[in-house]
């Protein structure tokens, strides 16, 4: 088939959440029954067409494919499986006679309902949203089940727009599926790829009919190296995948997107098919080198699509040499199009909607918005040649210069700090030595008990916090407020019976923004909204410049709960991988140096705890899992850098002193040499929710400093009974020498209500004395 031209400009996605986050807004109102199916879908579709306006506002065309049909009620991987019927057996009585599901049912899956819970949720790649995980087995059926993405392109077009229908591709959808509860051991979903190529032949069929000209299948799972499917089985998928689909002889023009990294072995694959065009980041990924003659014939007729704008973070970034590398791909094919690295879902929508920030900065940064417009600056070069976008690419070139010399980016006392560090600063006394120490010092009972930090963050409490930001009440106000939510937290503790008592973080809006708030090098936005999962979203920080913390931040919040308690008060910080992977960074610097910068903030803060009398302090890091690479050569460096902040966060200490961390993940196979060289005298972690599942790997991996795998999911509104924790905990000591065991929930308590949390915790107590008698008896 003779292909239509792809667009020179477009993304591969935008965010759908909303300028003012109208969509959780009117998820949330249909979700309480304010709002009827009707009245979301009316906003929904509202919020496309102001999409599609805002789109060509920005340079994008109206009618060549380039605006991108991305939008999603919930999640994009949610939104394939409902097209595809692949809806677990739990939920078929949601299903209508064709296998579609209405509004209300869609929800359902995602969130649960009642005893039937919801599709898993996990983290998209290595960034920070998560997405709905399938539920694959021999026995799902297959069938195109819903029509949403029809009619989405036909919405558009009434509306006079010609878009690119986009879905998650075939490949990608089954690599992150998992196997049903009934599939046999070692099914695997990618085996149910020729069903599922049926369906979505039928879909592109429907596109085709329908006018499409384009469709945007995204299969970020080319570039991972950590799938559950091992690479060959990726790549033997893809090459058939798209062999099929693309010999399809009804559908519209295939543009593969494959963002998050390079595609290495995986281009030559693609490129062997009839795919029309191939997306390729090249923020991450490298301008590929086809010495393979049949290759480089091959990728000569496909339209090579140039991620060359990041999508993952929010800076302005080099104009010039992002052309540059459209420039050098036009030697590869004739037919190159500029567009962004990933979806722009991870950014916020607009610059122009911080009127609070620093406009130096601002003129650094590129949100949505000015990243469709930097977009459409390199598409006009590709079209009209380098010289008509000279001044645009300047100006960037002056910004770029602007924000090198501006005052605190670089801070000669940090750098001189961070030059003359030595091995011995990431290091601490032997265990043997510590244990001795801190046994001593902390006279713990056998099975000691604790809470991961914070405790329920009640309507009160937001509201103190909002009323002192806008300065309603003063600080004396405030501070009397939370010392007298400090203490209830602290006496119910003591009530209960906890042994290491934790002053509940009520101070903290965000464990990450709290931080950010206090340091220096650091700025917040006002409506820089990114979704995080279904409606909720997060307002990442923006690291701008070098760290530094002016002055000590969590003291007297922990000096304070000391003073109510003789048991030990456990200081917590967040740790510096979460502070950057929960935060734009800077991106003119290696991670790692940004990393050596946070933690030795945190080292002055933990030496400060440790000299007003806090004898233990947790160093949160649960997102050192999710930065991990998703290529296997990347990922030594990472592990070197992000225990290396770790640790010379924590080894400023004495012997004394315990150092906690707690990790929000059960993966412990995973990262457990991380784990090990973190050095941490304890780490919690999630157990509960997979039922302990985790003790074989600490078992295995011989891991011998502390543990606390959690006992409770604090997910859940559920109270675990005695008897069900001492299940857990009998579990966890068949695995686990007793001395290293402590017991604590799965995670933070800030989601929960106070009932279910004081019913728990009791519970928690009740079951560690049982299980403390029988050990003694
Ligand atoms: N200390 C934090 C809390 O308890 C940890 C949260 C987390 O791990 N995400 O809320
Ligand atoms: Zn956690």
């Amino acid at each position: 088939m003779t292909s239509p031209a792809f667009p020179t400009g477009t993304i591969v996605g935008y965010p759908r959440i909303g300028r003012r986050r109208e969509l959780k807004k009117a998820v949330e109102a249909f979700w309480t029954g304010s709002t009827t199916a009707d009245e979301l879908e009316a906003t929904a579709a509202e919020l496309r067409r102001t999409t599609r306006e805002r789109l060509t506002e920005l340079g994008l065309g109206a009618a060549d494919s380039s605006i991108p049909e991305s939008f999603s009620y919930y999640d994009q991987v949610l939104d394939a499986a409902v097209t595809l019927g692949a809806v677990p057996a739990r939920f078929a009585s949601l299903q209508d006679a064709d296998g579609g599901v209405d509004l209300a049912g869609y929800f359902t899956i995602a969130r649960g309902a009642g005893e039937d819970a919801p599709l898993e949720m996990t983290k998209w790649f290595d960034s920070n949203y998560h997405y709905l995980v399938p539920e694959i087995g021999p026995e799902t059926s297959f069938r195109l089940a819903s029509d949403r993405l029809v009619r989405e392109f036909a919405e558009a077009k009434a509306d006079g727009y010609l878009t690119r229908p986009v879905i998650v591709g075939p490949v990608t959808f089954l690599a992150l599926s998992k196997p049903t509860g009934e599939a046999p051991e070692g099914f695997r979903p990618l085996s149910r790829l020729p069903e599922l190529l049926d369906v979505y032949g039928e879909l592109l069929a429907r596109l085709k009919a329908e006018g499409a000209q384009w469709v945007q299948l995204d299969e970020p799972a080319l570039v991972s190296e950590s799938l559950d499917d091992d690479r060959a089985s990726v790549l033997e998928a893809a090459r058939e995948a798209y062999g099929v689909l693309g010999s399809a002889s009804e559908r519209p023009a295939l543009f593969v997107a494959t963002p998050y990294g390079g595609l290495d072995e995986a281009l030559p694959v693609l490129a062997g098919t009839a795919v029309e065009a191939i997306g390729l980041d090249l923020v991450r990924g490298s301008i590929p080198n086809t010495e393979d003659a049949e290759v480089a014939s091959a990728l000569r007729g496909k339209t090579l699509v140039g991620g060359v704008i990041d999508g993952h973070n929010i800076w302005r970034g080099d104009l010039e040499a992002a052309f540059g590398r459209l420039e050098s791909l036009l030697a590869l094919s004739p037919n190159v199009a500029a567009s962004t690295s990933t979806s722009l879902l991870h950014v916020p929508h607009d610059v122009e909607d911080e009127p609070e920030l620093d406009v130096r900065l601002k003129s650094w940064l590129a949100f949505a918005d000015q990243k469709v417009a930097q977009v459409a600056t390199l598409a006009r070069g590709l079209d009209d040649g380098h010289e008509t976008i000279q001044d645009d690419l300047r100006q960037a070139s002056a910004a770029l210069v602007d924000r090198r010399s501006a005052p605190g980016v670089r801070d000669g006392s940090v750098r001189a700090r961070t030059a003359s560090l030595t091995d011995a600063d990431f290091r601490r006394g032997d265990y043997a030595d510590r244990l001795s120490a801190q046994d001593a010092a902390l006279h713990l009972p056998a099975l000691p008990t604790t809470t991961i930090g914070s405790f329920p963050q009640t309507a009160d409490i937001r509201r103190s916090r909002a009323q002192f930001a806008k300065g309603v009440i003063d600080e004396a106000e405030y501070l009397s407020r939370m010392q007298a939510e400090i203490t209830r937290v602290v006496d119910l503790q003591e009530e209960i019976g906890i042994d290491v008592i934790v002053h509940g973080e009520p101070e903290r809006n965000d464990m990450v923004q709290y931080f950010a708030e206090n340091l220096d090098g650091f700025a917040v936005t006002q409506n820089g909204w990114v979704q995080s999962y279904g409606s909720r979203c997060t307002r990442p920080s923006i690291l701008w410049g070098d760290v530094e913390r002016p002055r000590p931040i969590t003291v007297e919040w922990s000096t304070f709960a000391q003073s109510l308690t003789q048991k030990p008060v456990k200081g917590m910080l967040t740790g510096p991988v979460t502070i950057l992977a929960w935060s734009f960074v800077r991106d003119d610097q290696p991670l790692g140096e940004t990393a050596r910068q946070v933690a030795l903030a945190l080292r002055d803060e933990i030496a400060d705890l440790e000299s007003a009398g806090i004898r233990i302090v947790q160093v949160d890091e649960p997102a050192l899992r999710e930065l991990l690479p998703l290529k296997k050569k990347d990922q030594p460096g990472y592990l070197d850098w992000s225990v290396g902040s770790f640790r010379l966060a924590t080894s400023g200490v004495g012997d004394a002193t315990q150092i906690h961390t707690h990790l929000c993940y059960s993966e412990f196979g995973v990262v457990i040499d991380a784990i090990r060289n973190l050095d941490a005298d304890v780490t919690s972690i999630e157990a509960a929710r997979s039922r302990m599942e985790v003790v074989d790997d600490i078992k295995a991996s011989g891991f011998d400093h502390g543990i606390g795998p959690g006992v409770y999911d604090i997910h859940s509104p559920r109270v675990p009974s005695t008897a069900e924790v001492t299940e857990l905990i009998e579990k966890a000591l068949a695995g686990i020498p007793q001395r290293q065991v402590w017991i604590n929930p799965d995670c933070g308590l800030k989601t929960r209500g106070y009932d279910e949390t004081v019913a728990s915790l009791k519970n928690i107590i009740d079951a560690t004395r049982a299980v403390r008698e029988k050990q003694t008896a």
